[in-house]
């Protein structure tokens, strides 16, 4: 009897970095691998995030069994509760993925609706006529698994965002056994992790950055700021046995940090000595001599703790001459104006800043390099290879890669967002492309996050485009003129003199209650004045018009 085929249709992360989304269908079953999001690029302001293009999930509907994850990193859950919405399937996913899922569904009043269900590494799920195994991989955050897929066609697996490290934090290896067991069974495809293929040689193990930060806190003659990503709980529980180590307590700044800290300490994911921490409103009277703080906005996000506090705009915590500065994460690709501008205000408050590799490891990234890859490719020994997670010439150079290492006996599929590849037993062939692309969502700033509004360009249309316009001395900070404030397709301009009018009293108020710093800062400036004009425009004429803040220096 003939096998039934298996179709694959990626609808994310193939071609771009983020928003990774994986469709495998066969029969009347489909499961989505992943739903995530992806921040958007510059030419994209305004908007707050981007997630995938679901349409074609949506036209089959009938047939989404479930959505599984591999792991809780916003470019692989961010877009869950956008697609909730439309589609409540059940989600499969570790205990700390889905914790931080519940999180982001509580935010959203969806948590009561989903059906959530908790995974195991090694553990298996039968979802429609996919069998789906759970294999644990290390990474830059806990909990994070690779899936090996029975499908009435074959077996398919998805690494997942991975590297092989063999010192892990929290002692738990790499399955490179259960990799290996499938690679001798026979692999019909594996999609693979893209993300570090230009590296040569092994992506160094999480605890190579013990030395040079446990070196800079022992040196450090006052208190330490060290940011991270929030979800790196690996790097946060190095830096809190660091500070034991070297005789000082530890701060948590930032909601992020704070609230994942609390999850994965909870959950027993984490250790934490008693008598450790001080507690967020004792921070400012600590000795800082015996004081590290992990803060988080290691990319500057605008409104971030640490953005703040380089600034000297945060309620908790400031950054004083001689305390030291660490930035002990990767610069995501289009965030290095602003992660700059931020070292820049920590400089110049003369503290010492560390933010790179030269001195001593203060990163390391969480995805395989070229050997790893290699390792990947030799134990899986699939018939089809389909690299993801990565733009194209990531792409482009993980199948260049697969090609020298020979282990492929079928062929290699460079294919990108969209193109449907259809298994059977002749072979493999590209089909339709389905509807796929970047859908921009204004999810709001926190507090009125249940007014998501999820607007495509046609609805940004709708609501117009409204452009402040201000004029500031950078020596001075002061504003040299009123704000203006264009228009397009927003308002008709006979009721809108007052709103407009309005607008201005918004602006010039969000100013004066700027400090000189943010003044000069017109990344934190613009998006403080976006956020309150968001605010009173919505509530003024219940439009969420593109808000395009335009500071002009004089
Ligand atoms: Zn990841
Ligand atoms: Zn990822």
């Amino acid at each position: 009897m003939r096998k039934p085929s298996l179709w694959a249709i990626p609808l994310g992360g193939l071609g771009e970095f983020g928003m990774n989304m994986l469709v495998l269908r066969c029969g009347e079953d489909i499961i989505v691998i992943d739903a995530g999001m992806m921040f958007p690029e510059a030419e994209l302001l305004g908007v707050d995030i981007v997630i995938p293009d679901i349409t074609y999930l949506k036209q089959n509907r009938d047939k989404v069994r479930a959505i599984v994850l591999t792991h809780g990193h916003e470019d692989h859950i961010g877009a869950l509760p956008y697609i909730l919405r439309d589609l409540n399937v059940p989600i499969y996913g570790t205990g700390f993925a889905l914790a931080l899922v519940r999180k982001r569904l509580k935010e959203h009043g969806l948590l009561d609706s989903a059906d959530l269900r908790e995974v195991q590494p090694g553990g298996r799920s039968q979802i429609g006529c996919f069998g789906v195994e759970y294999i644990y991989v290390t990474h830059s955050t806990i909990d994070c698994v690779a899936l090996a897929i029975r499908t009435p066609a074959g077996v398919v697996i998805h690494t997942g965002d991975y590297k092989m490290d063999p010192t892990p934090i929290d002692g738990r290896p790499f399955d490179l056994h259960t990799f290996a067991a499938y690679g001798k069974e026979g692999v019909l495809a594996l999609f693979s992790d893209s993300t570090n293929v230009e590296r040569p040689g092994y992506t160094p193990s999480e605890r190579a950055v013990w030395t040079r930060l446990e070196e800079l806190c022992r040196a450090a003659p006052r208190k330490v700021l060290i940011s991270c990503f929030a979800s790196s709980i690996p790097r946060i529980q190095q830096v809190v046995d660091i500070a034991a180590a070297v005789g000082r307590k530890i701060g948590f700044v930032g909601r992020s940090m704070v609230d994942n800290v609390e999850i994965a300490h909870g959950m027993g994911l984490m250790r934490i000595p008693d008598g450790m921490v001080i507690r967020s409103q004792d921070l400012r009277s600590f000795d800082p001599k015996k004081t590290v703080v992990l803060v988080s906005g290691s990319q500057a996000e605008p409104m971030s703790s640490l953005s703040r506090i380089a600034v000297d705009n945060h309620r908790l915590l400031s950054v004083d001459a001689e305390d030291t500065g660490i930035l002990s994460a990767g610069i995501i690709p289009g965030n290095e104006k602003s992660i700059f501008r931020m070292l820049d205000h920590m400089f110049r408050r003369r503290a010492l800043v560390y933010y790179d590799n030269a001195g001593g490891t203060l990163h390391v990234s969480g995805h395989a390099s070229q050997e790893e890859q290699k390792l990947m490719l030799n134990l899986v020994r699939p018939k089809y290879f389909v690299p993801l997670h990565g733009e194209y010439r990531q792409l482009f150079r993980h199948a260049a890669l697969a090609q020298q290492v020979g282990t492929v006996s079928g062929e290699i599929l460079l294919i990108e967002d969209g193109q449907s590849i259809e298994f059977t037993e002749e072979g493999a062939f590209r089909r339709e492309q389905v509807a796929a692309g970047r859908v921009c969502v204004d999810s709001g700033s926190l507090e009125e996050i249940e007014e998501v509004v999820i607007r495509d360009r046609k609805h940004l249309s709708e609501d117009g485009i409204v452009v402040p316009i201000i004029a500031i001395d950078k020596h001075t900070g002061r504003m040299e003129s009123r704000p203006e404030v264009v228009t397009r397709g927003f308002l008709a301009s006979d009721d809108g003199t007052e709103v407009l009018e309005g607008a201005r009293a918004v602006i010039l108020k969000t100013i004066e209650q700027s400090n000189a710093e943010e003044k000069s800062d017109w990344g934190v400036i613009k998006e403080k004045i976006r956020v309150d004009l968001k605010r009173y425009l919505n509530k003024q004429t219940s439009k969420r018009p593109l808000i395009l803040p335009v500071i002009l220096e004089v």
